[in-house]
């Protein structure tokens, strides 16, 4: 998609998938540091794969990295404000590959500039064979997108990395924050109040599927304010009012967290509710994970599970991975999953169990 979008039609080339596959493969970093990561996004291979079936007439393909990711946005920015060039860069702490073809930026992006970003369009190859083309508000993209830098151990980690044509000047972007447009806003209490009131009106807690509400220890969580009331127009205040079971240091609420994981989480997870950071997510515990982590001297106890635990669990995968505490869970929690860890010794594949030598059981 790199080499069909090249800004002059004569250069512009369509390979074959198998075509691309080869190259990336032959041009995998060879740093010890890199191999046996199962890098599948190695940035080398890319920059290679693109100077080797086409590169552009006169120029050259380079990796940019830092670990401030406002500077790898200026390269880009200056980039491709100077020769259209679309450019590539790993999202998701690493994960995937997608391509920055457009940007909005309240000054134009020269040496010297300091422009505010206000939004980008990205190329992204999922769905698989498929694509998509994707606007995004800056604030959106640093908040999910590029919310981490890479997570993989070797060359990259802790950098922002993009492959740029080709990157020189040296300058920094911000980034455009939300405006408050509301004057006289209606305080998160009053806002409680009033869904109160409306169920209560409409008799909603006897109607599926908000029955739930009749449960006990059922509360109102904080009110997520969606609209603001607009200056001068007829626009009220509009708030979405969650309601949840009311958390008790004895349970873990597994179902819950799962819940979140699943609609908030990046790849594997869907990452549908971009408007909250996954980072902040607390990791779903079960006894399987209890049970692996006790064992490898993480928690004192296997058996029952604890709210204490969940913040326990959640510090520990803080340690293991700060950018991204959610993806060592995936790793930790697939020795209860796959039948690997189980209750009695002889159960288990200890042969096969990454923890083995750290293991007291
Ligand atoms: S070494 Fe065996 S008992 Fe210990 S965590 Fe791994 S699978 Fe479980």
């Amino acid at each position: 998609m790199i080499m069909n979008g090249y800004p002059d039609l004569a250069d512009r080339i369509f390979l074959t998938q198998l075509n691309i596959w080869n190259s990336i493969q032959a041009n995998n970093s060879t740093n010890a540091t890199d191999i046996n990561q199962n890098w599948a996004t190695d940035p080398q291979s890319l920059q290679a794969c693109l100077m080797a079936l086409n590169p552009p007439p006169g120029g050259t393909w380079n990796i940019h990295m830092d670990t401030i990711l406002d500077d790898v946005m200026f390269y880009i920015l200056f980039w491709m404000n100077r020769n259209n060039y679309p450019v590539p860069v790993l999202i998701n702490g690493g994960g995937h590959w997608v391509v920055i073809v457009q940007y909005e930026t309240d000054v134009e992006p020269i040496a010297g500039s300091t422009p505010t970003l206000n939004e980008i369009t990205i190329y992204d190859p999922e769905p698989h064979n498929i694509g998509s083309v994707i606007n995004i508000q800056a604030a959106n993209w640093y908040a999910n997108e590029w919310a981490n830098s890479i997570i993989y151990p070797g060359t990259w980690q802790n950098n922002w990395v993009a492959v740029i044509e080709p990157p020189i000047e040296k300058g920094r972007v911000k980034v455009k924050m939300v405006e408050r447009v509301g004057e006289k806003i209606i305080p998160p209490e009053k806002a409680i109040e009033y869904a109160k009131i409306w169920i209560e009106k409409r008799r909603l807690d006897k109607k599926n599927p908000y029955k739930i509400l009749q449960r006990k220890g059922i509360i109102a969580l904080n009110p997520i304010l969606v609209r603001e009331q607009s200056k001068g127009k007829k626009v009220t205040d509009f708030y979405i009012v969650p309601f949840a079971p009311k958390l008790t240091s004895q349970k873990c609420f597994k179902r819950y967290l799962l819940f979140f994981r699943w609609v908030v989480g990046l790849d594997p997870d869907l990452h549908l509710w971009t408007f909250i950071p996954h980072n902040d997510l607390l990791p779903p515990v079960d006894v399987t994970v209890k049970r692996v982590l006790k064992r490898v001297g993480v928690f004192d106890r296997e058996y029952g599970c604890k709210w204490a635990d969940v913040l326990r669990y959640s510090d520990f995968l803080k340690l293991v991975s700060p950018q991204n505490k959610l993806w060592a869970d995936l790793y930790l929690s697939r020795l209860g999953i796959m039948g690997i860890c189980n209750s009695k010794k002889i159960d288990s594949k200890c042969d096969i169990c990454p923890f083995q030598r750290f293991c007291a059981y």
